[in-house]
Order: C-alpha cells, then structure tokens, then sequence
C-alpha cells in the first residue's frame, strides 16, 4: 500500500510542526544496516539513529528474532502482580551495567524523567522535609510531559506559554568551556551561586551529563560534573542524571557520567534501551533512595504505568543489552570518533560555519544562521542521506556499525549544501 502523503499532510502532526504549514514528509518503506528506504527508491544512509536510538543499525537479526519469538509467548501482560523473564533478565543486565540496586521500567524517555522527579520528591516528603525545587541548567531538554518540561530551558520550551501552570523551578547558565578545552573554574560560578542560595529547598539538580542535546548539542568539561557531585554530597542534595541521549556508548563510555567517573543517585536511560525498536525507558536508583522513597507516608512508589515492563520491549532492550555486552561498540564508537575527526574540521572553511565539534559517534556542525529546513532536507535526500538539522545545528549520531565511508557520505552531503548556503534568508 502507498503512502498517503495527502492524508498525512492534512491530519498527521509530527513532531515540533504546524497544521497550518506542515514541512513535508519523506514515506519510509523499510530500513536495514544504515540504511532508510524510501517509497520513491531513494535508500539513505541514516546519520541520525532515528534520535539516538537505532544504534545497531536497522532490522537487526538478533533484535529481530528476540521480538519475533517474545510475540509468539506474549506481547503483554499487566505487571501489577505478575512478573516475567524478558523484565528479570533486563533488569539483572542494566542493574549491573550501570552499577545501581533498583530499576523502574516505563513508556518513555520524558516519563522516566517524570518517575525520577518524583522519587526525589517522595525521598524528601519520605525524610520529613519539604523540598519541592530543582536545579537545572539552561540549555537543558529532559522531555515534553509537563515536570520534565519544567526543568527544561525556559526558552526553548516555552515557558511563558504555560506560566502559572508549570511549576517553577531554577536554572544555573550552561557550561561554556567545551569537553577537549581547558577547565576555567569560573564556568562553575553561576551553578555554585545558585545551588548555595537554594540548597536547603533542593530535592535533586538534573542534567544531561556532557552532551546537552536538543538545547543545543554542546559538549561540556567532565571537571562540571565533578563539581557538581561534590557540592550535592557535601549538601545531602540528590544528583539525577539524564542519559537518555548519552546513554548505551553514544559518546565513548557506555555512560556518560564515566567521563567525570561520577555516579548520579538517579540515573534516567530510554532511547538505544531497545535499540530503536520501541518505546521503552527505565530510572535506576541506589538501594538508600529506593528504601527511603518507599519507607515514607506512601508506603510505596506512587507510580504504575498499564504498559509497563511490556514484555516485547523488554525482551528487544534484553537483546539490545546483550550486543552492548559484546564490547563490539567501544572499537566501532572509537573509529567514528577518529572519521569525525579526520572529516570534520575542514567544514570550518565555510564562512557560515560557527564551530565543528565531535565526541564518541557524536558530530555537529554549528552555524551562524539557522538552515532552510525544506530545501536542506531535499539536497540531503537528493544526495543519499538521512540528516534533520534543527535550527543553526547539523549533527549527526549515526549507527554503531556505520563505516567511515558513510560517514564520508554524510559529511560529503553537509559539505556541498554549504557549498550551496541552503541557510534561511
Ligand atoms: N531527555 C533527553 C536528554 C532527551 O534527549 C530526550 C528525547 N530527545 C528526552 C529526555 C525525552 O525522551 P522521549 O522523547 O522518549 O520522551
């Protein structure tokens, strides 16, 4: 059956875009390895992992078999009450990759966001004190859903928008001193000040470790982090990392929380959990927060989604795990860093071009002017590749498996619409 573009033009919203003036859509018809098929024949090398998410690459055969055999046992059952293997066996597998006690499994990365808000309130209604604020950083994006919203930057998600029905919370100016460049302890001051000003009503500080992504893609100095934990253990205040993006190897570690060798209280995965396949996220929690969350007036989580621990997800995300286990990424993650490095810095010869910067299987090109998003999307397409820019930002997280000669394409492709300046007038 053929797409029905008309259909999907006047009815469909996708993401971040108007009714009025949809931008146009491209119909997939199928997707293996790197690359994204279209209706009109066009097959893509993808430089996006569909948002992080793909990093195995498309229809993968041991992905596929664990989806596959878990549909012929059971899509779903409630996990109120009962429990089953694919959820047991992630559990033992991320528990153990990122070194916590307790693991909460839900629908998305912006309700585990929410999950984790929650759990730091609860800690602290559990302890008998009211702590009802955190602290975040600008630039930040931790989801959609309306807390995950509130500790995201007030600009981009439009806070004025919602005043008086988002609740208010405190932001500390983003790092400016990039991941490779010297630490200036003064990138620190802002975050000091107003964690020293707020402490004693601080339920946790949440933050994108090293990458903040959709708020800018900007690569931050690991020293932030340490930092940042240091003053949460000297004030009893609880860290939550947000690795939703970062997480699963994207940026050279499995997490990015290593490149500081620090460890969050709450930890927040989704994304590349099952591979791209499906949604499905999880907050992870030390045995202290769990037991003190649950010790309290509640006398338990007060949270429980009707899909969760959906067996289907969980058995792909088990399956998912299991590749990571393989180590295979660390080489593959290291080579394209090394291809972003060989191929990157010769885009700064573009007088439209405001910084490249690259970590792990992380690449961006960041521009004076936002691009045409119409005419950009056409040329990439036009050349064989799968990149969606937003705003001044072209960037690319491809698949773990994608070869230095499809980075070379997707670099290529960036390269000849710079060429063409493809920016908004
Ligand atoms: N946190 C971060 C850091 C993210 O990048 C995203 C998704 N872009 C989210 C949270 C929200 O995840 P989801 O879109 O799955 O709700």
């Amino acid at each position: 059956m053929r797409v029905d573009l008309q259909f999907d033009h006047d009815h469909l919203w996708h993401p971040y875009t108007s009714t009025l003036n949809p931008l146009p859509c491209y119909p997939a018809i199928g997707a293996d390895g790197v690359y994204i098929h279209l209706e009109t024949g066009e097959a893509l090398i993808d430089g996006m992992s569909s948002w992080w998410s793909a990093i195995h690459g498309y229809n993968h055969p041991l992905l596929n078999s664990a989806a596959k055999s878990q549909i012929d046992k059971m899509s779903h059952v409630m996990f109120g009450g009962l429990t089953h293997a694919p959820a047991v066996e992630l559990g033992k597998k991320l528990l153990s990759m990122a070194g916590f006690d307790h693991l909460f499994l839900a629908d998305s990365g912006s309700v585990s966001v929410e999950v984790a808000l929650k759990m730091a309130l609860q800690y602290w209604h559990s302890k008998g004190e009211a702590r009802s604020k955190f602290l975040t950083l600008r630039h930040g994006y931790h989801g959609d859903t309306f807390a995950a919203m509130s500790v995201t930057d007030p600009d981009n998600s439009m806070h004025r928008l919602y005043k008086g029905f988002l609740p208010e919370h405190i932001f500390a100016d983003s790092p400016q001193g990039q991941f490779h460049q010297p630490w200036d302890p003064a990138d620190f001051a802002s975050f000091r000040a107003q964690f020293l000003a707020h402490h004693p009503s601080l339920a946790a500080v949440i933050l994108e470790p090293i990458v903040q992504g959709a708020g800018g893609m900007r690569l931050y100095h690991p020293q932030f982090l340490r930092e940042v934990r240091a003053l949460c253990d000297e004030y009893g205040v609880l860290l939550i990392a947000d690795e939703i993006a970062t997480g699963f190897g994207r940026t050279g570690k499995l997490f990015a929380c290593e490149h500081a060798g620090i460890k969050a209280d709450i930890l927040c995965v989704g994304k590349a959990l099952t591979g791209g396949y499906m949604t499905l996220s999880a907050t992870m929690t030390t045995s202290d927060v769990a037991n003190t969350v649950c010790g309290g007036e509640a006398g338990c989580f007060m949270h429980g989604p009707t899909f969760m621990g959906n067996p289907l997800a969980c058995a792909v995300a088990d399956a998912s795990m299991t590749l990571l286990q393989s180590g295979e990424w660390q080489q593959q993650v290291a080579a394209i860093e090394q291809s972003f490095a060989t191929l990157l810095p010769s885009l700064r010869q573009h007088a439209s071009v405001k910084d490249v910067r690259w970590l792990g299987a992380i690449g961006v090109v960041e521009l004076h002017r936002p691009v045409d998003m119409i005419k950009i999307q056409a040329h990439f397409v036009e050349k064989g590749v799968w990149i969606r820019p937003f705003g001044k930002l072209i960037y690319m997280m491809p698949p773990f498996i994608s070869s230095h000669d499809h980075l070379c394409q997707l670099v290529d492709a960036i390269d000849s619409a710079l060429e063409k300046d493809l920016l908004a007038q």
